[in-house]
C-alpha cells in the first residue's frame, strides 16, 4: 500500500532452484493477492533452458494446466535495484492443495518430520565465478588469471562486491566475508546462518541478487558447478547444527569420549549422511556438468566419506562449534532441496541410530565408496532410496527426476566439439 511501490514481482523457486517471477502492477496485485495468481504448473518442472519434461505429472498429462501462487506476505522485500518495486515469495497450489513438489513445501515437510525436540540450524557457503563475455561469446574470469586462493584479487572486484553488500543489506541478508577462491575469478561470499527455512530463502535470494549485481557491471556471476576443465569447481557447502535451547545436540558432553567431539546423536546424523550420500549427490548435483566437479584429490568430494577437519571428505566436521559441513552439493543446486535432503538424511540416521564408518584422516579416495559419477546413477540412487523418498515425498522425486532426465536427453542429442575433435580424423 506504499504509494511509492508501482510494481510487485511474485516469485518462487522451481525444482532446479531457479527464480521465476511475474511482474504485476501494484494495483493489480492489491486487487487479487488474497486469492492468489494463476501460474502454469509445469514451470516448476522445466529445465534451466525451459525444456518441458514428460512424466512430471505437471505438463502434458494435465493439459499444461494452471495452478495458483499465493504470496507469503512476510517475504515482501523492496528490490534494491529498483526504485519502485517489491518482490514477494509465493506458495504454489493446485486445486486448493499445496503442491507437495514445490521446493519450499518439501523443506517445510522435512522440518516437520523432526520430532526429536531440538531445532536444526543451517548455514550455506556458496562459491561462484565472476565472468565477462568477450565479443566472440567466450567467458573469461573477471580477475587476473594469476591470482591465488585468498589473494588480493578481491580488490579487482571491489565495485561488484560493494554492490552486493549494499543490496544484501536491503534484502535483510547479513554478509560476513568475501574471499577469492582457487579458480581465477572464483569468489566466495559468506552470510549468516539461521533456521533452515529462512536460510533456504536467504540462499535463494542471495543467488538472485548476485546474478543481478553482475548484470549492472556487464559481468556474469555464475553458480555453474564446473565452468572450466582445469579450474576448481564451485561448491555449495551446507553447515547443519542442532540445538536444544542452548545445548549443542551434536557435541559430546564427555571430552574423553571415543573421538571427543561428536555426541552419539551427532554420529547418527553423520551416519545418515553417509547412508544417503548417493541420494544427496542426486539432489546436490542438478546438472550433468556438476558431476565433473567430483574429482579425487581435490577439495570437492569424490567418495562418501567423512572426517574431522578433513577437506577431502564429503562431510567435514569443522573445528569450532560442533556441526556437519556437507560438501556434496555444487553451487548450482537448489538450496531448498539441498537443505531438505541433508536434514532428511540426518533424520533417518537419527531414527535408525546409524553408526557412521570410521572417520577418514587424510585422503579418502581409496577408503570409501565413490560418489555417483553420472546423473543417471545418482537419480536411480535417489529414486530407490525409500527413506529419502518417504521424507522428501514421492512428488518431488518424480518431478525432479523428470526434469533432470529431460535435460539429459537434450544433452545426449547434442554432438559436442570434443567428439568431433576425438573422432573425425582418427576413425
Ligand atoms: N571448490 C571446492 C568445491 O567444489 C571447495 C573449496 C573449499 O574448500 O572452499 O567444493
Ligand atoms: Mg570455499
Ligand atoms: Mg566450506
Amino acid at each position: 500500500e506504499d504509494p511509492a511501490i508501482d510494481h510487485v514481482f511474485i516469485e518462487f523457486a522451481d525444482v532446479n532452484g531457479i527464480s521465476r517471477s511475474k511482474q504485476l502492477t501494484a494495483d493489480a496485485f492489491l486487487e487479487k493477492w488474497a486469492d492468489g495468481f494463476a501460474m502454469n504448473l509445469v514451470l516448476l518442472a522445466q529445465t534451466p533452458r525451459n525444456h518441458v519434461p514428460e512424466g512430471s505429472g505437471l505438463g502434458a498429462e494435465i493439459g499444461h494446466a494452471d495452478g495458483t501462487v499465493h504470496p507469503i506476505p512476510e517475504t515482501t522485500m523492496r528490490l534494491p535495484w529498483r526504485e519502485n518495486a517489491v518482490r514477494v515469495l509465493c506458495r504454489f497450489f493446485h486445486e486448493d492443495e499445496r503442491l507437495a513438489c514445490s521446493p519450499r513445501a518439501v523443506l517445510e515437510s522435512v522440518l516437520s518430520a523432526n520430532d526429536f525436540g531440538f531445532d536444526f540450524y543451517a548455514g550455506s557457503e556458496l562459491e561462484f565465478y565472476l565472468l565477462e563475455e568477450t565479443p566472440d561469446g567466450e567467458f573469461t574470469p573477471a580477475t587476473d588469471d594469476n591470482h591465488e586462493c585468498v589473494s588480493w584479487a578481491t580488490e579487482e572486484v571491489a565495485g561488484f562486491y560493494d554492490r552486493i553488500v549494499d543490496w544484501a543489506g536491503d534484502y535483510g541478508i547479513d554478509l560476513t566475508a568475501l574471499h577469492h577462491e582457487h579458480g581465477p575469478g572464483q569468489l566466495e561470499v559468506l552470510f549468516d546462518y539461521g533456521r533452515p527455512l529462512e536460510q533456504a530463502d536467504t540462499t535463494f535470494d542471495f543467488k538472485r541478487l548476485v546474478k543481478q549485481a553482475g548484470r549492472s557491471f556487464d559481468q556474469w556471476p555464475t553458480f555453474m558447478a564446473k565452468p572450466f576443465d582445469d579450474r576448481s569447481g564451485s561448491g555449495y557447502h551446507l553447515h547443519v547444527s542442532a540445538f536444544d535451547d542452548e545445548k549443542n545436540v551434536f557435541e559430546t558432553a564427555d571430552a574423553g569420549d571415543a573421538d571427543g567431539t561428536l555426541s552419539e546423536r551427532g554420529r547418527h546424523f553423520v551416519g545418515g549422511l553417509m547412508d544417503h550420500a548417493d541420494a544427496l549427490a542426486a539432489l546436490g548435483t542438478p546438472s550433468i556438468n556438476g558431476f565433473k566437479r567430483f574429482e579425487p584429490n581435490s577439495f570437492a568430494p569424490y567418495t562418501a566419506s567423512w572426517g574431522y577437519d578433513n577437506r577431502m571428505t564429503a562431510v567435514r566436521v569443522p573445528p569450532g562449534v560442533v556441526r556437519t559441513e556437507t560438501r556434496i552439493a555444487s553451487a548450482d543446486a537448489n538450496p531448498y532441496l539441498v537443505i531438505a535432503g541433508t536434514i532428511a538424511a540426518g533424520l533417518d540416521g537419527l531414527r535408525r541410530e546409524l553408526e557412521p564408518p570410521t572417520p577418514t584422516t587424510g585422503d579418502p579416495t581409496d577408503d570409501r565408496p565413490v560418489l555417483p559419477r553420472s546423473p543417471e546413477v545418482a537419480l536411480r540412487a535417489l529414486e530407490t532410496d525409500d527413506a529419502m523418498v518417504d521424507l522428501l515425498g514421492e512428488d518431488v522425486v518424480r518431478v525432479y527426476a523428470a526434469s533432470k532426465r529431460r535435460e539429459l536427453e537434450a544433452f545426449r542429442n547434442h554432438v559436442t566439439d570434443w567428439e568431433r575433435d576425438q573422432y573425425v580424423k582418427t576413425v
